[in-house]
């Protein structure tokens, strides 16, 4: 008798159970409409420019902080990333890419650095390197305008940002490319991004 009250329960719970399993399947697997298509990359300014005006950057090496203009810091970053020597509508993509992913940074990595907004290594949050240490590396007679080209391609983009579909986007981003890039999530591992797909790039020509 006690069998055949625990086979009609677990049939009544199998019952509620099966189609719960199905529901679930059903609500965390949506099908996209093909007639969807992913809205493209813009350049804007839509965020607030006054919340980041200063942000506390850690010197991993001295474990102090310091607090920055941010697109002063954009200049230690953008010189830190890129050559100088580049178009500088390439200084000015990397500048734009450079303030996107410090913000998003900021904002995603709230309390990872303590009182610190973003640290300065390259392998945690984003390369840096100071003016002075960055004027030592170039040659003397390109100083001048070499830290001219950083400043004025930051100093041109200043409040703009990369948005997908109205919000800031994670502008993961890397110095060269072999042709074709590679999925982010198959190089960072964790979630798929729409707008980080492999994509044919460009061949850099010699000019
Ligand atoms: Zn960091």
């Amino acid at each position: 008798m006690k069998k055949t009250i625990i086979f009609i329960i677990l049939i009544i719970f199998l019952c509620f159970l099966i189609p719960i399993i199905f529901t679930q399947r059903f609500e965390t697997a949506p099908v996209l409409s093909e007639n969807k298509k992913p809205q493209e990359l813009q350049v804007d300014s839509t965020y607030d420019y006054n919340d980041f005006t200063t942000i506390k950057l850690l010197h991993t090496a001295s474990n102090s902080i310091e607090e920055v203009n941010l697109d002063e810091y954009l200049c230690n970053v953008v010189s830190a990333e890129i050559p100088a020597s580049y178009n500088m509508e390439a200084l000015k993509a990397q500048a734009v890419v450079a303030r996107t992913y410090t913000i998003y940074t900021i904002i995603k990595n709230k309390g990872k650095h303590g009182n610190a907004d973003i640290c300065d290594s390259s392998s945690c949050c984003q390369a840096w390197i100071s003016k002075e240490n960055r004027l030592e590396k170039w040659n003397e007679d390109v100083r001048t305008e070499y830290w001219n080209k950083i400043v004025e391609a930051v100093n041109s983009t200043i409040g703009e940002v990369v948005t997908y579909e109205g919000e800031m986007i994670n502008a993961l981003y890397h110095a060269n490319s072999g042709g074709k890039t590679e999925i982010a999530s198959g190089v960072w591992g964790g979630g798929d991004y729409p707008y980080l797909q492999s994509v044919e790039t460009a061949r850099r020509r010699r000019i």
